[in-house]
């Protein structure tokens, strides 16, 4: 099956919906009154003072701007209040370095493109417009018709925009989601390659590692030379994966989702070669690893890189007014967290991993997950590691 008909975040605004449910979220009401006493994420907490020194750069250094117009685009934006979240900041960005600049210019009109697959569920953004476009002008002064948002649907790993034509690429949590399965993942006497798992952890065999390695070599190298094509010279990109570090030894959520699958297999309610003919198109690389593929491609020169941790229930707080907490049952502190993290897990995998495990079998799998992530919460673990690097798209030879 052709990956982009089932690589999608889950939809709608249900309880499994990943707007409902990613980690940074908060329903559109909370994100409405959002105040600092809130707990805001640590992803966009992290990410933000980055944002704003990207963008401090970028307004510094001059580049075309017809009509005082910047070009932003979200590359992988998915569905619900997190894509906006992640519009805001850049908009806060962009005008709070705009003031401290005393810039002599008018604020700039800001354009953002929401980007993502053809069946990302972008209606469910496009109807929280009229609200967000308000709360800016009250909230920022931002009026009315000065940013103006539209999806650009496609893939990433093509042309989405025309020839320098943008300013800024903004990616969060989304070039890790590989174009396919890697094709060296060839199955051996009807044995798959990666038995056992569904995607290249640190315990699987290194041909495994190889096939994902250059799968996603081949895919990042292709993402830098499309998009430095789109951006103005000396344009930047800023983005934001998981990503692997060697003496890291706690289960990430992918892990938790093998011994899901793995319990099912055991418990005789899934056969065996459903998972060995399984593999997930997502590759969390090293530092190391991003780090020489932009070197190598060789079109942006690298700003900044930092690695930070995130628990895997950051976007789980026990002491706030969450409201989708409200949804879970209450079993004790860590089940809460636990159901908080399956749900997480399931508005994100749930798609592609029904398209193949069959949709019946989901309730069960992730109420499987949950009982890990009890275990792995309950022993102070469940860290995964985060990468966030800056570019600078490099001077044309001419443009120096
Ligand atoms: N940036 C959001 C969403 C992360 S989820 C956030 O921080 O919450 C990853 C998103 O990347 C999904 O919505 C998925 O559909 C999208 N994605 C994966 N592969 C893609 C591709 N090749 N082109 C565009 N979007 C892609």
């Amino acid at each position: 099956m052709e990956l982009q008909a089932v690589l999608h975040m889950n939809g709608g605004e249900g309880d499994t919906s990943y707007a409902k449910n990613s980690s940074y979220n908060v329903c559109l009401s909370l994100y409405l009154s959002l105040t600092h006493t809130h707990r805001v994420v640590l992803a966009l907490a992290k990410v933000k003072p980055v944002l704003e020194q990207c963008i401090r750069e970028l307004l510094r250094a001059n580049l075309p701007n017809i009509n005082n117009c910047i070009k932003v685009a979200d590359l992988g934006c998915a569905s619900g209040p997190n894509t906006l979240l992640t519009v805001r900041d850049i908009v806060q960005s962009i005008d709070k370095v705009g003031q401290e600049e005393k810039n002599e210019l008018e604020r700039p009109t800001i354009q953002i493109f929401l980007n993502d697959l053809f069946r990302n569920d972008f209606n469910s953004v496009f109807k929280l417009l009229p609200c967000f476009y308000r709360k800016l002008e009250k909230e920022n002064g931002r009026k009315i018709g000065s940013c103006l948002i539209s999806a650009m649907p496609g893939s990433f790993y093509g042309r989405l925009f025309p020839e320098e034509s943008m300013h800024f690429l903004h990616s969060c949590y989304s070039f890790h989601w590989l174009s396919q399965v890697p094709s060296g993942l060839v199955i051996e006497l009807g044995i798959s390659a990666n038995k056992g798992s569904i995607y290249s952890s640190k315990a699987s065999r290194p041909p495994v590692q190889k096939a994902y390695l250059d799968q996603f070599t081949k895919d990042f190298t292709t993402f830098l030379r499309i998009h430095s094509k789109e951006l103005f010279s000396r344009g930047r990109m800023l983005l934001t994966c998981i990503c692997k570090v060697d003496e890291f030894d706690e289960p990430n959520p992918l892990d938790l989702l093998d011994m899901a699958i793995n319990d099912l297999i055991v418990e005789g309610h899934l056969e065996e070669e459903k998972l060995a003919s399984f593999n997930l198109p997502f590759f969390t690389p090293s530092a190391e690893e991003v780090k020489c593929i932009v070197e190598e491609e060789g079109s942006f020169e690298i700003l900044y890189l930092e690695t930070f941790k995130a628990h895997y229930d950051a976007g789980f707080s026990i002491d706030d007014d969450y409201p989708v907490r409200s949804h879970f049952q209450v079993y004790g502190d860590e089940h809460i967290k636990a159901e908080y993290v399956a749900s997480l897990i399931r508005s994100v995998y749930e798609p592609i991993l029904a398209s193949h495990f069959g949709e019946a079998i989901m309730p069960d799998l992730f109420h499987r997950l949950a009982k890990h992530a009890a275990k792995v919460l309950h022993l102070g673990k469940g860290c995964y590691n985060n990468l966030i690097i800056s570019l600078a798209k490099k001077p044309e030879k001419s443009d120096m």
